[in-house]
């Protein structure tokens, strides 16, 4: 029996807020959008609101913080997760950061809309950072209100939780509140202008620092602060590292090369596009973080986004992650240089993202494959055909590979019946051509050839490939029926999806209506295949 306390009140809490202790904060008192020197953070108080409802919250993410089931469902826990009401120990303030949008330079943004709680020590001595999304503007919200919507705030919340119990590294969601009054969006930024609901999510994780963090310390010349910062991140996160210096410096950077190329392998394993991998949405821990207008493959097409703010160039297409992932590390080391000011070691550093998520890579698709282990002579070819023919004509990339552990390594009477478990993750029975079918089939037949080089039963493989390739997913249209149905205030989808994705490799047998593919009247509406930054 887990004898851990719980806490009956919020007030009960152990606060430690070591970052805005350690670190200097804005003298500008005042609320007003600005730009902000010498300074790591602006104190700010969270926008009271008029009618707080608790719409979800995640169990497993209160017992992180010690927190009962009582105590959150208690209106106090509402109040304060929705920005209400400080508990003892909260301080509130707003980040200040930079970065990277699509490419280019944008000087500062900072926390527009997110307003930090302070950090919790819970009964295991771990720290967390507790921090509310949508709660009102800060000195960072330059032109805009500093709110967010309850369709992008449901967004989050599912998604946080359904990437953390995929096994992907992510920002966590305690709770997903309204706030009882109404914000003014333009969707999709065609002048169609609409009330909707303002909605709160309290974010969870380690630290909410970013690649922009440290970049716009670099790019004001503020060295001093670079290295405060930097000192701080590894006492704080990587206090394994020893005594900041040149060389430690390299090795946290190589560390955070290795995190960042592991998460974009995970992402890859999913199907999870982010969708807007700016530099300040790079979180220095390899965690995934801020979810907008993110999406999940159906079809396997690595040109796809969702963002339809991207849909020109596609700079965050499902294919290109790891390659941006590359290029905002490339960043990054720039805005580190000055901590270490030589070249070679930080693009060694950066071929160890490469060569990390090489190996990654190789190991997560013989993972995907059941294989035993990655055998380059033959699987090389192996992966890469396979790839080809999962984009030739429209295939679910989460059923494929699901699907793929039913495939029998046995004799087969014909053809036919070797291919049937596949034919679930086809999206348009027309396209399986003759010849389709005839290069799947010798595809199969490869695979199969080489599973038999592996001392492993149909079962044992299934099993294993069962645990790495989920059969739910937060599919791009189950979040957009759990947002419609939310819209008409009932929120029992959104609680339904949340406990199907806690068990996303296990078959929950009534719940495979969550698993199958997109239905037709998804393909082209808003939500569910595009989605904008306005959220
Ligand atoms: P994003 O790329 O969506 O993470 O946001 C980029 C920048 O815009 C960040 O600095 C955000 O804090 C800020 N931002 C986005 N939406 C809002 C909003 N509604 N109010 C204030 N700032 C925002
Ligand atoms: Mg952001």
């Amino acid at each position: 029996m887990n004898t851990i306390q719980q806490l009956t009140q919020l007030d009960d809490l152990s606060f430690d807020n070591h970052f805005i202790r350690d670190l200097p904060c804005d003298t500008e008192t005042h609320n007003y959008p600005r730009q902000v020197f010498d300074a790591c953070y602006s104190p700010v108080l969270p926008t009271k609101v008029a009618k707080p409802l608790r719409v979800a919250y995640a169990h497993e993410v209160a017992e992180l913080l010690d927190l009962s089931p009582e105590l959150c469902l208690s209106e106090d826990f509402t109040e304060v997760f929705t920005g209400n009401r400080l508990s003892k120990g909260m301080e509130s303030y707003a980040l200040c950061y930079g970065g990277h949008q699509f490419g280019h330079w944008a000087g500062q943004l900072g926390d527009g809309r997110a307003i930090n709680l302070g950090e919790i020590i819970n009964s295991k001595g771990e720290r967390w950072a507790l921090q509310l999304k949508g709660a009102g503007p800060t000195p960072y919200s330059r032109t805009a209100d500093g709110l967010a919507v309850l369709r992008s705030s449901i967004r989050e919340f599912l998604c946080s939780e359904a990437m953390h119990h995929l096994g992907v590294p992510t920002t966590r969601a305690l709770s997903l509140t309204l706030t009882g009054e109404s914000v003014i969006r333009d969707m999709f930024y065609n002048g169609n202008r609409k009330a909707e609901p303002g909605a709160v999510v309290c974010r969870v994780a380690p630290s909410f620092t970013r690649f922009g963090s440290f970049q716009i310390l670099t790019a004001r010349r503020d060295h001093t602060l670079l290295k405060h910062l930097a000192d701080h991140t590894i006492s704080m996160h990587h206090p394994h590292l020893g005594i900041p210096s040149p060389t430690v410096y390299l090795a946290w950077f190589t560390e955070i090369c290795q995190k960042t190329a592991e998460m974009i392998v995970h992402w890859q394993r999913v199907g999870f596009v982010h969708g807007v991998m700016n530099t300040d949405n790079m979180s220095i821990l390899g965690l995934t973080i801020d979810y907008g207008p993110y999406g999940w493959l159906e079809n396997y097409d690595p040109n796809w986004t969702p963002n339809t703010t991207d849909a020109e160039h596609r700079r965050y297409r499902f294919g290109n992650q790891p390659e941006i992932a590359f290029w905002n590390l490339g960043q990054l080391a720039n805005a580190l240089y000055p901590l270490i000011e030589q070249v070679e070691p930080l693009q060694a550093a950066l071929n160890v993202y490469t060569t990390t998520f090489e190996q990654g890579w190789q190991t997560m698709m013989a993972d995907k494959l059941g294989l035993i282990c990655y055998k380059p002579e033959s699987d090389e070819s192996l992966f890469s055909d396979l790839i080809a023919l999962l984009q030739r004509v429209e295939t679910d990339m989460t059923l494929f590979y699901r699907q793929l552990a039913m495939i029998s390594t046995q004799t087969h009477d014909d053809d036919e019946s070797l291919i049937l478990p596949l034919m679930t993750a086809y999206y348009r029975p027309e396209q399986l051509t003759a010849d389709y079918k005839a290069h799947l089939l010798l595809w199969l037949k490869q695979y199969i050839n080489r599973l038999q080089q592996d001392d492993n039963s149909d079962e044992e493989r299934k099993t294993r490939m069962n645990s790495v390739n989920p059969k739910y997913v937060l599919r791009n249209y189950l979040a957009q029926l759990a947002i419609d149905k939310a819209e008409t205030s009932d929120f029992t989808l959104i609680n339904e999806l949340l406990e199907c994705l806690r068990h996303p490799y296990t078959e929950q047998p009534g719940n495979e209506v969550f698993a199958e593919k997109r239905p037709e009247w998804a393909r082209q509406r808003a939500g569910c295949s595009m989605l904008s930054c306005s959220s």
